[in-house]
């Protein structure tokens, strides 16, 4: 929570640093609302979003007469907090039959760090007291079984892998088989995330979900944002969401360049919450989603 803190607080935040810029101006003329506008859209908050927020602010501090910067956060603070949406279940639905693992599909764009998440996530999952087998249906990039298996190593749990281009809807049927055998609680399917064309994914992707469901059900599909890639990212979700029911967000890179307002968007347009952040490319560095959290981040 303190790293969050600290880490969205960073300058490298536009849309900290563009309530940063309102609450220390002496007094807020159109000109300071017009740049405030233009530095929320340039923090990924989305159109629909800035409007809503600018205008709740507008109102409430014409209302309240607020000039004094305290006040005024706190009225920012609620209005950001209601964009981000505390009342959403942002929980992991692990629950499992008594025989079958619960099954979590990873999907996502490469690069965007689904093979990382998949490792961090085992970690928190094992530190909880749960048995986790990984999936490693991940056959087309060379490497990404062996990284997902060194994830594996380092985590203390099993990776089921294929050989290099075997299908990956196979890949991950054998790991919920392991997991159905070994009895396991959880078992991570890390995906390939070829964004070739929409039909080639579509088909990819819903035939590892259709195959998976004849052995057990999938419980989540995670998919995995790069919170630093802005529009373009929002595009590739908008592409995943359409192909399979996505249930869960987990925003990576939130400690880069990352400008935070990408989490009220992607909500908004997926009408899937952000469940988990990836804060850094370390074991431990992934967090829940806290919206109180997230706003304390960002206003300071
Ligand atoms: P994949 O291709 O989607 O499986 O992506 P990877 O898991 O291989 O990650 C791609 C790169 O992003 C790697 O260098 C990771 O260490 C890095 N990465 C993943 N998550 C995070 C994060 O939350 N923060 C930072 N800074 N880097 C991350």
């Amino acid at each position: 929570f303190a790293r969050l803190r600290r880490r969205l607080s960073g300058s490298q935040n536009a849309l900290a640093r563009a309530l940063a810029d309102l609450l220390s101006v002496d007094r807020i003329d159109s000109d300071v609302w017009d740049d405030f506008e233009a530095t929320l859209i340039a923090s990924d908050l989305g159109v629909g979003p800035t409007t809503e927020l600018t205008e709740a602010l507008r109102k409430q501090l014409a209302v309240e007469g607020v000039a004094d910067p305290e006040a005024a956060r706190k009225v920012l603070r609620a209005e950001l907090l209601k964009l981000v949406d505390p009342t959403l279940d942002r929980s992991l639905n692990l629950a499992s039959g008594d025989d079958d693992p619960a099954v979590v599909l990873v999907v996502g764009v490469n690069g965007t760090g689904k093979t990382t998440t998949v490792g961090k996530l085992a970690r928190v999952l094992v530190a909880e007291g749960k048995s986790v087998v990984l999936g490693a249906a991940d056959t087309f990039r060379a490497a990404a079984a062996e990284q997902l298996s060194t994830w594996g190593e380092r985590v203390g749990v099993p990776t089921v892998r294929g050989p290099e281009g075997a299908d990956p809807a196979s890949v991950a049927f054998d790991a919920v088989s392991r997991g159905a055998g070994e009895r396991a609680d959880v078992v991570l399917v890390d995906t390939a995330g070829r964004l070739h064309t929409k039909v080639g994914l579509m088909d990819e992707l819903g035939k590892v979900k259709r195959v998976v469901e004849k052995r057990a059900t999938v419980n989540e599909v995670l998919l995995v944002l790069d919170a630093t890639t802005g529009q373009n990212g929002m595009m590739q979700a908008r592409i995943f969401s359409e192909v399979v029911d996505v249930t869960g967000i987990v925003l990576t890179k939130l400690d880069g360049s990352a400008k935070g307002g990408i989490v009220v968007q992607v909500q908004r347009e997926l009408g899937v919450p952000v469940k988990l952040i990836g804060l850094g490319e370390g074991v431990d560095d992934l967090a829940p989603f806290d919206p109180e959290g997230f706003v304390a981040g960002i206003l300071g």
